[in-house]
C-alpha cells in the first residue's frame, strides 16, 4: 500500500507531460492517491483530460486563477464528486514573456508586476481559501517555487519578487492553518525544461550552468520533484509545515562553483 493510500489530491498546473505538476501527479498516483485535476481554459481541457485518464482520473474542474468566479464555484463543483480533500497541489505561475529577459529595472511594468503577483502568488492563498471548507483535518498543501525568490538571477526578473511573495505566503498560510492541523509547504525546484520555463530568457544556459555547478553535477527531473511533493503531503511529513524544500541537486548551497563551471 502506498503512503498516500485513501488520500484525495487536487492537482493544478498540468499543461503537458513535462509539467512539474505531472511529475507530482504521477508520484501521488503511484503512492495510492485519488486525483482530480484543474484546467485553465476550455481549449486546454482535452489535453488535461487525456493526461488525467493515464492516472485513472476523470475528475476535471475549470480553474483560471485570474477569475474570482472560478474560485467561487470551485468548492461546489468539487463537492459534487468529493466530500473532502486531503492534498492540494499548486503549480501555477505566469509573467509576461517580454519581462523575463534583459534588465529587471528597465523592463518591469506595473501591469507585469501586478499580473505575476496575482497569478503566481495570490492564487495559492486564494486556492486555500476557496477549498478550506473541504480540507480534511491534517490536509496538506504544496506549491512550487524557485531560487529566484532568494537570489538575483539573469532573466528571472519579475518572477523573483512573485516567488518571494509566494514563499512568504506559505509561511503565513502555515501559521494560520496550523491550529487546524493543516500543513503548507513549498518545493523549490531546480530548472526543468517545461512550457513555462521556455518563456524565460537564456533558460538553456541556466540549465547548463546549473548542471555544471550543482554538487550532484546534474539537473533534477519532474519525477524527483514529484516524489518530494508527495512526501511533503503525506503523513510521513506530519511534523513539517511552512518549509521550503530545495530539490535542485544542491545548487542553492554553492558559494563558488567548481572552477571548471566558470571557465567553460
Ligand atoms: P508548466 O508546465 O507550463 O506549468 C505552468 C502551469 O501554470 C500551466 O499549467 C499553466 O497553464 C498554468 N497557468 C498559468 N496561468 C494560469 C491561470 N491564470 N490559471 C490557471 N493556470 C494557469 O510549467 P512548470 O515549469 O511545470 O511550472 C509549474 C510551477 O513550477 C510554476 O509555479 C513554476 O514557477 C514552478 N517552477 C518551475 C521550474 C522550472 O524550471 N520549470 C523551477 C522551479 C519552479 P497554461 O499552460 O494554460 O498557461
Amino acid at each position: 500500500m502506498g503512503f498516500l493510500a485513501n488520500k484525495k489530491a487536487l492537482i493544478t498546473g498540468v499543461a503537458s507531460n513535462r509539467s512539474i505538476a505531472w511529475g507530482v501527479a504521477q508520484a501521488m498516483h503511484r503512492e495510492g492517491a485519488d486525483l482530480a485535476f484543474t484546467y485553465p481554459s476550455d481549449k486546454l481541457r482535452p489535453r488535461v483530460e487525456k493526461l488525467a485518464a493515464e492516472l485513472d482520473s476523470s475528475l476535471l474542474l475549470p480553474l483560471d486563477v485570474g477569475s474570482d468566479d472560478d474560485f467561487e464555484q470551485l468548492p461546489g463543483r468539487l463537492r459534487e464528486h468529493w466530500q473532502n480533500v486531503d492534498i492540494v497541489v499548486h503549480s501555477i505561475a505566469f509573467a509576461p514573456q517580454e519581462e523575463l529577459k534583459g534588465s529587471y529595472v528597465d523592463n518591469t511594468t506595473r501591469d507585469g508586476f501586478r499580473l505575476s503577483q496575482d497569478i503566481s502568488a495570490f492564487s495559492f492563498v486564494a486556492l486555500a481559501r476557496a477549498l478550506r471548507p473541504l480540507l480534511r483535518e491534517e490536509a496538506a498543501l504544496v506549491t512550487m517555487t524557485y531560487l529566484g525568490s532568494e537570489r538575483a538571477l539573469p532573466s528571472y526578473n519579475v518572477m523573483g519578487p512573485a516567488k518571494a511573495a509566494l514563499e512568504s505566503s506559505v509561511r503565513y498560510m502555515a501559521y494560520d492553518l496550523g491550529p487546524q492541523g493543516i500543513r503548507v509547504n513549498a518545493v523549490s525546484a531546480g530548472p526543468i525544461k517545461t512550457l513555462a520555463a521556455a518563456g524565460i530568457g537564456s533558460f538553456r544556459r541556466m540549465l547548463d550552468y546549473n548542471a555544471r555547478s550543482a554538487p550532484l553535477q546534474r539537473n533534477v527531473t519532474t519525477e524527483e520533484v514529484g516524489n518530494v511533493a508527495a512526501f511533503l503531503c503525506s503523513d510521513l511529513a506530519r511534523g513539517i509545515t511552512g518549509e521550503v524544500v530545495h530539490v535542485d541537486s544542491g545548487f542553492h548551497i554553492v558559494g563558488l562553483p567548481g572552477l571548471d563551471a566558470i571557465e567553460e
